[in-house]
């Protein structure tokens, strides 16, 4: 399943350049996409418990912030390098351009296995990070999150070691926290939610009723938990669920609170109905994740990994709509095949940015230090992804190109608009009316 070695940020770019052909966009604005703002490398020094000194490489990657400050995850993986980083910071310049929300694209990583960690040294880890980084952020510059393997305890502590630096309580300079300590309501499930929102965008569109619908979902963690719970309790049928470790198959549909119960409860999925903890058996097949990807269902949700969905396995995807809950699951060259075989593709910097709107949502509620019942950030979550998603739509129409192009023409357009009203060369350098022709009103 494998592609040549690529460069995630170079692709990133690539995807920029194509979809600059359709937007509205200054020659200069696109130029300043292609060189992230700033870039953090840092070494973080930890006491083991064992008594040893271990040194870890952490990352911070300012992308942009024409747009207002910079906000993104930090994500915790052997695997974080420096290319990821800033490719994921650009993604989340073009997310929260997306769905309008005043915030530019950053992204944080540690080289580290976190599985391999005791808590105490995971929490010595994520506070000498902040250590290392407290210059870089700030709720008015840049306002990390959680991300792959870091969670709302972990962010706790990391507003906790900023507040201690600044000797004052700064719950904005971080969201993702827990509710008693600052975090939003409905931030949790709000990733899936996202998704879930934009399929209804695409069940209003397709007349689809929802008992004659499948799903298959990769990942049955925070993003794609949720988006089969909301799904199931519409109707939707959700034939197949996976975690790492494999996944569960029934034809007649999956009882999705039942399974959620068992995979929170037990660490695993098994094919169970009934109120936890009160659950009976149910004949399921068994299945691996890449049989998942390949069943032949109306709707797929990768929400797992990046590069799931890859050259090679392309053209044996059946699935009609795939929404991207994950970042990055398909590849470009996966992309093409996809497009080819006229399968919608939800793209992921649209389909997972509820995660980013909440996340903007809690940080308003931080700074105003009023707080908003969970109904509320439902609403508002609910009309910026179905406004956002039919924008996207139109676009896609309009210049008869795929949805992922047109989320980057969408989200370009935006960001171009916030450059030249700065003023572009043609302002600088233009002649009487022509000179004040991009003039910001
Ligand atoms: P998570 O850790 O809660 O869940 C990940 C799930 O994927 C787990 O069930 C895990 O077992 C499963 N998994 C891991 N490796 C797998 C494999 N090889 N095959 C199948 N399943 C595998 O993570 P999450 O927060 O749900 O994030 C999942 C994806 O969604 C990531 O790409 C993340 O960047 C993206 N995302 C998450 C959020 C959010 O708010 N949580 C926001 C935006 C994007």
């Amino acid at each position: 399943m494998t592609e040549p070695t690529r460069d995630l940020f170079l692709e990133a770019v690539s995807r920029l350049d194509q979809a600059s052909n359709y937007a509205k966009l200054h020659p200069e604005a696109l130029e300043r996409m292609k060189h992230p703002k700033s870039v953090l490398q840092v070494s973080i020094p930890v006491r083991m418990d064992d008594g040893r000194l271990e040194i870890f490489q952490g990352y911070r990657v300012r992308h942009d912030d024409n747009r207002g400050p910079t906000k993104g995850g930090i994500r915790y993986h052997p695997d974080v390098n420096l290319s990821e980083v800033k490719a994921l910071a650009l993604w989340m310049t073009c997310k929260c351009a997306v769905v309008g929300i005043p915030f530019g694209g950053a992204k944080g990583g540690v080289q580290v296995d976190p599985k391999k960690l005791s808590k105490l040294e995971l929490e010595r880890v994520s506070r000498g990070f902040i250590n290392q980084i407290a210059d870089f952020i700030g709720p008015d510059t840049d306002i990390p999150a959680p991300d792959v393997y870091t969670n709302s305890m972990i962010m706790g502590w990391m507003a906790d070691e900023y507040s201690k630096i600044r000797r004052k309580k700064v719950p904005a300079v971080i969201t993702g926290k827990p509710i008693e300590i600052g975090g939003s309501l409905g931030r949790n499930d709000a990733t899936g939610r996202g998704a879930y929102y934009c399929i209804k965008e695409i069940e209003k569109k397709r007349g689809w009723d929802p008992k004659a619908i499948t799903v298959a979902v990769q990942g049955f963690g925070n993003a794609g938990q949720h988006a089969a719970r909301l799904l199931h309790a519409d109707g939707y049928k959700v034939i197949a669920v996976s975690d790492s470790r494999g996944g569960i198959k029934r034809d007649a549909g999956l009882d999705v609170p039942a399974v959620t119960w068992a995979k929170v409860n037990e660490g695993r999925l098994r094919g169970v109905t009934g109120t936890g903890p009160d659950l009976s058996d149910v004949d399921v097949g068994t299945i691996t994740n890449e049989e998942l990807l390949e069943l032949d269902v109306d709707v797929l949700i990768p929400a797992a990994l990046e590069d799931v969905i890859v050259q090679d396995n392309a053209p044996r995807i059946r699935a009609k709509v795939i929404v991207e809950a994950a970042n990055g699951p398909i590849t470009p060259n996966a992309d093409k095949v996809l497009n080819e075989k006229k399968v919608i593709v939800v793209p992921d910097i649209l389909a997972n940015a509820g995660g980013v709107t909440v996340s903007y949502f809690e940080w308003v509620q931080n700074r105003t230090s009023f707080y908003w019942p969970e109904t509320e950030v439902q609403q508002r979550l609910q009309e910026i992804m179905s406004r956002e998603f039919n924008a996207v739509f139109d676009v896609a129409a309009e210049h008869n190109i795929d949805m992922r192009t047109a989320a980057y023409v969408h989200s370009l357009t935006r960001i171009g608009a916030a450059v030249s009203s700065q003023g572009t060369s043609s302002f600088f350098v233009g002649k009487g009316a022509d000179a004040l022709s991009d003039r910001p009103r």
